[in-house]
Order: C-alpha cells, then structure tokens, then sequence
C-alpha cells in the first residue's frame, strides 16, 4: 500500500510515457531520496513515499544459504540478510528504515540471480565492497534524511565506516576511506 508522501519541487510533467526508461528514472531517484516515484492521476511524475516498513517481508529465521554464508563470513545472530526480496533478520523483526534501505539496494544488486550474487558476493570481497559501499549510502542517506542532528549525521556515518571497514566485508578498507566512500 503506498501512500503520498513529500513532493520534491514541482511536479514535472512527462511528455512521454516510456517504460523502461521510467524504470531507470525511479531507481535513481529512489536511491537518491529514499522515495519511491510514481505517476499520479494528472500524468505528473511525482515522488510517493513506499511504505517501507510495511511493503518489505521481514522474515525472523536464518536466510536459506545461511551455511554457505558461514563458511565465509563471521556470521551473528544480529546480522541480517537479503535474499530474494525478503530480509531475513534471526534476532529481531523491527528493523529500523535504515537498515531496511541498505537491504532493498541488495535486493536491486541481486534481480534475479540470487544465487548468482550470494555466490559472488561469498567468493569475491572485491565484489563484495562493491555491493556493501551502495548499500552503506543508502542507509546513511536515509538516517539523514530523517534525522537532521549533524552530530548524529556524523555518529551514524562513523559506525557505518566501522562497519565497512570490519573483518565482515573482507577488511578492504580502512576505516578513513571507508568514511570517504560511504559520505561520496
Ligand atoms: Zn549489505
């Protein structure tokens, strides 16, 4: 169910209706904002703010390759997982929009070869920095744009950076570029 939410400036007006290219255009400006676009009554191209936290499935058990994930990567309890379009959180069902952003942009990376990116994604940590780094900007994205604290802004990027930066990802960057990457 998406409801309305936050127009960013004027309405622009589509001249012509092109699928794909409107597909391009909303996964863009969902990266972007946070917000989810679409075309309302009038034909305008605006942005509709998704539900988030009512449209993404959190699922509270382990994802299904979770032994191919643990062969690899030092795996928790508190981690959670994307995989085919579900999340897959063990510990705790309410995930926070942030959380919930960085996993959509998983979901994107992954279309419909699941298997292919978690294969990817476990065998290659070069891979893997290249998936997680649009996925940390995503969530800072959407911690800023909900919190506007420049403070917090800076807390929040600092324990992504830890995060990026931890043996989890493979321990590819270090904790300074990893602020540089996530902040762009
Ligand atoms: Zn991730």
């Amino acid at each position: 169910m998406s409801r309305r939410g936050q127009v960013f400036g004027d309405p622009v007006k589509a001249p012509e209706f092109d699928r794909r290219g409107f597909e391009g255009w909303r996964q863009r400006w969902w990266r972007l904002t946070g917000f989810w676009p679409g075309v309302d009554r009038l034909g305008h191209l605006v942005a509709l703010e998704v539900g988030i936290l009512e449209v993404t499935e959190v699922v509270q058990d382990w994802p299904p390759n979770i032994e191919a994930i643990r062969a690899v990567l030092p795996v928790t309890e508190r981690n959670i997982f994307a995989y085919g379009g579900k999340i897959y959180s063990p510990s705790r069902g309410d995930l926070s929009r942030e959380l919930i952003a960085h996993e959509r942009v998983h979901f994107q990376q992954q279309g419909d070869l699941v298997d292919l990116w978690w294969e990817m994604f476990l065998a290659d940590p070069e891979f893997r920095l290249t998936q997680e780094i649009p996925a940390h900007k995503a969530e800072y994205t959407e911690f800023c744009r909900n919190c506007k604290d420049r403070n917090r802004q800076v807390e929040y990027l600092r324990s992504l950076a830890r995060r990026l930066s931890a043996p989890m990802y493979g321990g590819m960057i270090d904790f300074k570029q990893a602020m540089k990457a996530i902040r762009g």
